[in-house]
């Protein structure tokens, strides 16, 4: 997209009535302010300016234009978000070629899994007896079967591969979808395949199950990554079930697509499926957006008992509730249903347990009460919020009769690195305040460009991420008079957000030349200071010795420069 069409909708699309129509903006001072709608808080960090039309959280850092913030929330593509707010302003807009040629192999391979599903589908039908006989035998029903695209793969080695060629898919894209192997045979041969849906219902992988215990290549084979499909980033069945998690507000989390089915089958139609016994954090952010309190439903066994430890921890960190359902060792949710009935899982439900109380009760693991509670604070000390992490240590304390005060010491004792991590952080930011009232007062047009570039450049700045916002202001200066078409124009994340964040700032400084001034001669102090390690190790080297006086007299001439200004 041309610069100019991003000038107009950023032009016409005022920040603060495009994130208006998200959530509710407070008034402060001649901000606004929230809370983030990007990390988990009590007080709000969010400022969003109109002045400048930018966003940024002084909590987790995150900060951009109008065109970012519908990006990053949305969780969209950049050119995505361009075409949302170019609508909202009623601008007609056309794709580069590059975007094009990227949105659309993307969406090639979507149409590569949609056709690829409805293959298996058909398969199953046509060729699919034995399968059948497994489904009915397991008492999964036509409709849940429809319903989630349950289908089958040929035992062949080309069976997917003919059926895409002969719908005029080009062989050449065939390596990028996961679904052949390096030699470019069908990588999901003779097993039962159940798709997995992104949340908005887009089929992005697989995963294929053995129907013989005797057959090769493992229990299950899944998808591994694509450009459509990052692993632990989807849950399964969400696409169905998410309405129905926000209604009921809870969720029911479990380990595999049989306890899926089976819990959706007995009419618990708010469960998902993590596919694997670890829980992502990007799981838990997905679900986090319907609802905030979590059943964990994973295997009564010793590993699966872990496993649920181990999510109910990852969950608890964000301060989101977590129950744990017991279920004893040979049971899973698949089983205990088709033995127990829905009435017997919902009392269990009732019944689920907290994290310290189910680890204060849990005999399966074999864990002494001082593991556990150390386990326990080191759980703690992960939290992301000092609320729920006092309500924890209360529940602690009450399940396992030790007192508040002793928790507490111990996370200290055992976790210091925090506080001095931030007495570290300090002094990096006494020493680098002064190239950064600088940046500042670059992006806050207080300082002539022209002179800036002539006279300074990015080896006058200690910090790595001061020298990165430096070669890319001074790259784009002519852009200096829009800090929002030049946030856009950054595509290292890192840069985006130190750059929003100086522009919020207001400079302090009045003098541009003390300014420049100031950087110079703290570069010459360095110089001097390497000159004289080198002399150090070279007594008799004339051209040091030259060199430092050089140095010594360019100090006193700035130095002059300076003073002189201040005294008249
Ligand atoms: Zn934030």
């Amino acid at each position: 997209m041309e610069q100019q069409k991003i000038d107009e909708i950023l032009e016409k699309n005022n920040i603060v009535d495009v994130i208006s129509n998200y959530f509710p903006l407070k008034k402060s001072g001649s901000n606004f302010k929230t809370r983030c709608p990007f990390h988990d808080e009590k007080t709000a960090s969010f400022i969003v300016s109109e002045k400048k039309q930018i966003f940024k959280c002084f909590g987790c850092g995150k900060g951009g234009n109008v065109i970012t913030f519908v990006r990053d929330y949305e969780k969209i593509s950049f050119f995505e978000a361009l075409k949302k707010l170019a609508k909202r302003a009623g601008i007609s807009v056309k794709e580069t070629k590059v975007s094009k040629k990227k949105r659309s192999k993307r969406d090639l391979i979507y149409k590569i899994y949609s056709l690829s599903v409805g293959f298996y589908q058909k398969n199953l039908k046509d060729y699919g007896d034995q399968t059948l006989e497994y489904l009915k035998d397991r008492k999964i029903s036509t409709q849940t079967i429809d319903k989630f695209q349950i289908g089958y793969a040929l035992n062949s080695y080309a069976g997917l591969k003919n059926f895409l060629i002969k719908n005029q898919i080009n062989s050449k894209i065939l390596k990028e979808t996961g679904l052949f192997t390096s030699n470019n045979k069908d990588l999901f041969r003779n097993r039962l395949m159940f798709p997995i849906h992104d949340h908005s219902g887009r089929v992005v992988a697989f995963g294929g199950r053995v129907l013989h215990k005797d057959q090769p290549g493992g229990k299950y084979v899944n998808s591994p990554t694509t450009v459509i499909y990052k692993k632990g980033s989807e849950l399964y069945g969400f696409n169905v079930t998410k309405y129905e998690v926000s209604k009921k507000d809870n969720v029911l989390i479990c380990e595999g697509y049989t306890d899926f089915l089976r819990l959706y089958e007995s009419g618990f139609k708010n469960a998902v499926a993590s596919l694997g016994t670890s829980l992502t954090d990007d799981q838990i952010k997905l679900v986090s957006r319907f609802t905030k309190n979590f059943y964990i439903l994973y295997d009564g066994d010793k590993a699966g008992k872990k496993a649920a430890l181990r999510a109910a921890a990852n969950i608890s960190k964000f301060g989101y509730s977590v129950k744990i359902v017991l279920f004893n060792e040979d049971e899973d949710p698949d089983n205990f249903l088709l033995s127990h009935g829905k009435k017997e899982l919902e009392k269990k439900i009732a019944e689920a347990k907290s994290l310290s109380r189910f680890l204060n009760d849990d005999a399966v693991l074999g864990l002494n009460t001082k593991t556990k509670l150390s386990s326990l604070i080191g759980i703690l000390n992960d939290y992301q919020d000092e609320i729920s992490k006092e309500l924890f240590i209360k529940e602690i304390s009450e399940v396992f009769g030790v007192s508040q005060k002793a928790i507490f010491s111990k996370l200290k004792k055992k976790y210091p690195i925090r506080s001095t991590r931030t007495n570290e952080e300090n002094t990096d930011l006494a020493k680098y305040e002064e190239e950064k009232n600088f940046l500042i007062a670059l992006v806050n047009n207080r300082l002539n460009h022209k002179k800036v570039a002539q006279e300074i450049d990015s080896t006058y700045f200690l910090k790595e991420i001061h020298k990165d916002v430096f070669e890319y202001l001074m790259k784009n200066n002519n852009y200096m008079d829009n800090m929002s078409v030049l946030l856009d124009k950054v595509d290292d994340e890192k840069t985006q957000n130190t750059l929003a964040e100086f522009i919020l700032q207001e400079s302090q400084i009045s003098d541009a030349d003390d300014m420049i001034n100031g950087l110079k001669i703290r570069k010459l102090h360095i110089n001097l200071q390497k000159i004289n390690q080198k002399i150090q190790q070279d007594k008799d080297n004339d051209e040091y010795y030259k060199k430092k006086d050089q140095i010594k007299k360019e100090i006193i001439k700035l130095n002059k420069k300076v003073v002189s200004k201040t005294l008249y």
